[in-house]
């Protein structure tokens, strides 16, 4: 629990603040403080928590010269509260528990469950809900999921100015929670039986869920680079996604995209505002063969991007923080070794589906759920698709057990198909209900 006493003076920590406000403040009311070494890896899980949950807050970086006690620095992150009350050695699962985000199912079981609130998990809960079925909606970390880490997404119909991952997110949980789906959040589903009497789900913190019907929708995580250090500088200067909570970081200071996808092509972008200078560091031989034209357009015409092609990163330096990376040319194989405090890498993703190993829910070789006619091709004697009628188009080898957006084999990843196939998944819920 919170202690209800004041936090302590922050006379001596107002070196650097960086206010960084939700997208629409009228969303979420709270306004919170976090207080921080300057490169914790416990205060960005906070500050990236935060921004994608689009809850304001200010961020205050501790300069190491004011010599803090180690008692008082043990206490670091300190995050303090608009009621005066606060957390130290703050983390994420006790931010969000004091914001009163981690709350019980209120049902024994549900008609419909659905593991991952990205778009495609946020579209199928309001569809469920808005038709009647008893809904819950499970999420690991923040509502919104890769869709919430987007500066601007630009092409998703209905939004001529762009609208923010965290806005649009924000938006649609707003939205569930109005039709009535129980939100549980920082809560992980790891493995599912199927029975006749449904599915029950296993969830990391122990507890079990039950509901008639459950769909995936667990999208995809990033890919590590594979280097030495990367785990003990991941969050201290190395960062996996567009980091849109950094950028007001990364003032007068040189930094480096890796990847040469939209997610990365926005990242460079949303950085090109902050930073002085910002590179892209691209495998391929040209940009426009992974970018969407309108970034293309975009990155050609900002004066401080600069595209580096046929390269990648072959080292990372640094101990308590990233202090430089080691570039290689793919052609000549000659190095360089370039000084940065941040690096952002947006090099494409794993499907989350370790949960689905040992269950008779079928993947394909990199790990996505089959749906639909991939199922019935998939299918063996061993294996064989267990009913009459054939399998509904994102229905899982398991009937009743559905895969949405970017975790399906196949799937376009876009938050517009991402949220157009959760709604269409509710469609085949109702079918399979009504037949059972
Ligand atoms: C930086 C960035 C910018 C992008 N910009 C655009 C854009 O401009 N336009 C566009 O169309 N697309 C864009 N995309 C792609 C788009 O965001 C994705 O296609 C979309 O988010 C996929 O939605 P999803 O719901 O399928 O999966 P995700 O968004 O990946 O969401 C999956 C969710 O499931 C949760 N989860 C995983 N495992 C579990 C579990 N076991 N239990 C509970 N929860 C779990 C994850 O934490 C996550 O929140 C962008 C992607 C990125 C990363």
């Amino acid at each position: 629990m919170p202690r209800q006493r004041r936090a302590p003076r922050l006379a001596v920590f107002q070196l650097q603040v960086t206010d960084v406000t939700a997208p629409d403040p009228a969303l979420k009311a709270p306004r919170i403080r976090l207080l921080g070494a300057p490169h914790s890896a416990q205060a960005f899980e906070i500050r990236d928590f935060l921004s994608r949950s689009g809850v304001a807050y200010d961020w205050l970086a501790l300069d190491s010269s004011t010599g803090l006690h180690p008692v008082e620095s043990q206490r670091l992150p300190l995050c303090e509260f608009p009621d005066g009350s606060w957390i130290d050695a703050a983390t994420v699962p006790a931010v969000a528990a004091r914001l009163g985000w981690i709350t019980k199912p209120r049902l024994a079981t549900y008609d419909v469950s659905i593991y991952g609130a990205g778009p495609a998990g946020l579209s199928a809960a309001v569809y469920a809900a808005s038709e009647g079925l008893k809904t819950v909606l499970v999420e690991r970390q923040a509502i919104g999921g890769q869709a919430g880490s987007s500066s601007l997404i630009e092409n998703y119909l209905g939004f001529p100015q762009g609208v923010s991952g965290a806005e649009l997110a924000e938006r649609a949980r707003q939205q569930a929670a109005r039709f009535g789906v129980d939100i549980l959040q920082l809560r992980e589903g790891v493995y599912a039986t199927f029975g006749d009497d449904g599915i029950h789900v296993d969830m990391a913190d122990g507890s079990k869920l039950a509901a008639r019907v459950n769909i995936c929708a667990t999208g995809i995580e990033w890919r590590r680079l594979q280097l030495a250090g990367e785990d003990r500088l991941l969050g201290a200067g190395v960062f996996y996604g567009a980091g849109a909570s950094e950028a007001p970081m990364c003032q007068g200071e040189t930094v480096y995209v890796v990847g040469g996808g939209n997610s990365a092509g926005q990242a460079a972008m949303h950085f090109s505002a902050y930073a002085s200078a910002v590179v892209m560091l691209v495998r391929g031989e040209r940009l426009a063969d992974t970018l969407s034209d309108y970034l293309v357009r975009k990155i050609a015409a900002a004066p401080n991007v600069r595209v580096v092609t046929h390269c990648e990163v072959a080292a990372l330096q640094g101990d308590a923080s990233l202090e430089a990376i080691t570039v290689r040319d793919r052609r000549s194989g000659a190095e360089q070794t370039l000084p940065t405090r941040h690096l952002f890498v947006c090099i494409g993703g794993l499907p989350n589906t370790d949960w689905a190993r040992d269950t008779p829910i079928a993947r394909d070789s990199a790990g996505y759920l089959l749906t639909g006619a991939d199922v019935l091709a998939a299918a063996t004697p061993a294996r064989p698709w267990p009913l009459q009628r054939l399998p509904y188009h994102l229905e899982t080898s398991v009937p009743g057990s559905f895969a949405i957006g970017d975790v399906r084999h196949g799937s376009i990843k876009r938050v517009a198909t991402a949220v157009g196939e959760g709604a269409m998944a509710v469609a085949f819920v109702h079918q399979f209900l009504h037949q059972a």
